[in-house]
């Protein structure tokens, strides 16, 4: 290898993932101790990775369908009955709403919409999920090139099959951290092993999963990298990560920011470790990057949430557009 002057031998050494090699986990954990001016060159590894491994960029937008009175306890959600965060409450939108949201989407461009309720999840097809199944169908029917995508808690086999027959893009469902630690940084009223068992229902049956984070929770480096490596070995097919966006009310309202620095950094290990797959910043990306977007976006991600998030409001997709196309002059 070409001894390259002026950057650190951890990350020369890491160059050999564009050779088609893995890194291994020792090297990871060194890569994940840089700072200061390294982390650019960390960044610029993993933009080439993301542009020779996943070069595709990929904007979806979410409605969420039911919101609030969740009867779960995860510590950064608004939505939790658990908290007392200012939240709009409403029980599942009707199915007239949801294709109107479903056109806007399309009619902005967006090839992917994305049903999400709020709560544990659906261990049967009770009336409720089949509302959402028959929304599914309908905006298969009236748009059929639109992808639709779904986030509905954790599910059982009976529901996790009745999805995989709607022809579904990708199901969300998140991990949110290191497993380990989920209980203590996450929630206590459901364990991340059904998560993941989610996860693999969906993934034996054909369905795309999107699965990823937050960053933010109070978790280390280390934490980042074992959800890194869980992520990889559930081969999930794309991995959203969040930035904590402290919301009042909940558990962890007073939680100091993450430096832009070190998100970039989180950025580009989750690229070397997960190089072929999509990655895609969703909440916090326009709140809590503030002039770093635009880096961040270079740091190894391949995709955007666009139009806003559950609870918090984002940028509108056509802005978002122009900031795409912005980006494809950096390969
Ligand atoms: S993240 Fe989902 S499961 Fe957890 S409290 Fe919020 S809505 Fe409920």
């Amino acid at each position: 290898m070409k001894k390259m002057s002026g950057i650190n031998e951890h990350i020369q050494r890491a160059y050999a993932i564009l050779d088609d090699e893995q890194l291994d986990r020792e090297l990871v954990e060194k890569l994940s101790g840089l700072d200061g001016e390294d982390i650019l060159d960390l960044v610029s590894l993993a933009n080439k990775v993301r542009a020779k491994y996943a070069p595709e960029t990929h904007a979806c937008t979410i409605m969420n369908a039911q919101s609030g009175q969740c009867s779960e306890d995860c510590r950064f959600c608004a939505q939790s009955a658990h908290h007392e965060a200012a939240v709009d409450v409403y029980p599942l939108v009707g199915k007239d709403e949801i294709i109107e949201r479903a056109r806007a989407t399309h009619e902005s461009g967006v090839s992917s919409f994305g049903i999400v309720t709020s709560g544990f999840g659906f261990k049967e097809i009770d009336s409720t999920f089949q509302r959402i199944l028959d929304g599914i169908d309908t905006i298969h029917d009236q748009f059929p090139e639109m992808n639709v995508c779904a986030s509905l808690g954790i599910l059982s086999e009976e529901t996790a099959t009745a999805l995989a027959s709607r022809d579904i893009a990708h199901y969300n469902i998140n991990i949110q951290t290191n497993p380990s630690r989920y209980a203590e940084l996450v929630s206590r009223t459901h364990r991340v092993e059904e998560r993941m068992e989610t996860v693999r229902l969906l993934k034996k049956r054909g369905v795309g999963v999107c699965c990823g984070g937050i960053m933010g929770l109070g978790e280390t480096m280390a934490d980042r990298i074992e959800m890194a490596y869980a992520l990889k070995e559930l081969d999930v097919d794309v991995i959203p990560l969040n930035v904590l966006i402290p919301i009042k009310g909940t558990a962890l309202q007073t939680q100091s920011n993450l430096s832009a620095a070190e998100i970039a950094r989180t950025f580009a290990l989750f690229r070397l470790i997960n190089p072929y797959k999509t990655i895609k910043f969703a909440a916090g990306r326009e709140t809590r990057m503030n002039d770093f977007q635009g880096l961040l976006m270079l740091a190894g991600a391949n995709g955007l949430l666009t139009g806003g998030y559950l609870t918090t409001r984002g940028r509108d997709t056509e802005q978002d557009e122009v900031f795409l196309k912005d980006l494809e002059g950096f390969g």
